[in-house]
């Protein structure tokens, strides 16, 4: 006889029902069904919601699928907070999706990670906390030393080769609001947080002072993808994820 007759029968009726077709649960019955496949060893339910998280916190940028949800709004209903989720998933050792999961979590800024008026679920334990902090101030360090190296062009780097283009010259107003903007926008990322691993738009931060050409711009956006590419290999080290 098995230890947990009842639980096990409604949970698999339960299970049974899941996935919809394509649909990730709420929050809270992720939640439960996942600490429930590990209380009562249910591998090929819990290897489905694994699936789940694989998808929705990939652990490369290889594994990125640009046309997929990620994060905490890949969740149907209401969207979590990432803490919530960084939670569950330190609890249930989610080591491949903790470096996405933590994040998620410290993009938002210090004032996010350390929210008083937070459910149980979303506080923070002195721990996690630590290793979020620490994970958020080396981040920022990188986004803006690398964006700063981006947009004002390392020693070694080559001058733009359209001989019009403003940016041939360092001393260029135009040029120099540029840069001006871009460090702004970077050093002001919402609330202190981060978004290293997002695209960054030279045209859109830059609005009308935007200055440069089609070769400049080209030069940006594969130079941005190497920073995020960077960025995406040192998320486990920061977050004191290597063994
Ligand atoms: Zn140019």
């Amino acid at each position: 006889m098995p230890p947990y007759p009842r639980v096990d029968q409604s949970l698999s009726t339960f299970v049974d029902r899941f996935p919809e077709r394509n649909k990730v649960p709420d929050f809270t019955t992720f939640s439960s069904l996942l600490r429930m496949t590990a209380k009562y060893e249910m591998p090929a339910v819990r290897s489905q919601l694994l699936e789940v998280t694989r998808d929705a916190y990939p652990a490369t940028l290889k594994s990125v699928n640009p046309s997929k949800t990620h994060g905490e709004s890949v969740f149907s209903g209401p969207t979590p907070h990432p803490n919530a989720v960084l939670n569950l998933f330190v609890q249930q050792r989610l080591m491949s999706a903790l470096p996405m999961a933590y994040y998620m979590a410290v993009r938002r800024g210090p004032d996010s990670l350390m929210d008083g008026c937070l459910p149980a679920s979303a506080r923070l334990s002195p721990g996690i906390l630590q290793v979020a902090i620490k994970g958020l101030i080396a981040l920022r360090e990188m986004e803006l030393k690398e964006t700063y190296r981006l947009i004002s062009g390392s020693k070694g780097s080559r001058p733009c080769s359209r001989q019009n283009c403003p940016s041939r010259n360092p001393m260029d107003p135009g040029v120099l609001e540029a840069r001006q903007r871009v460090a702004d926008h970077i050093a002001d990322s919402v609330h202190s947080g981060t978004r290293l691993l997002r695209v960054l738009s030279l045209r859109e931060v830059c609005g009308n002072s935007f200055v440069f050409c089609e070769g400049c711009m080209g030069g940006w956006e594969s130079g941005h993808a190497e920073v995020r590419k960077k960025a995406w290999a040192v998320l486990p080290v920061v977050f004191g994820l290597t063994a």
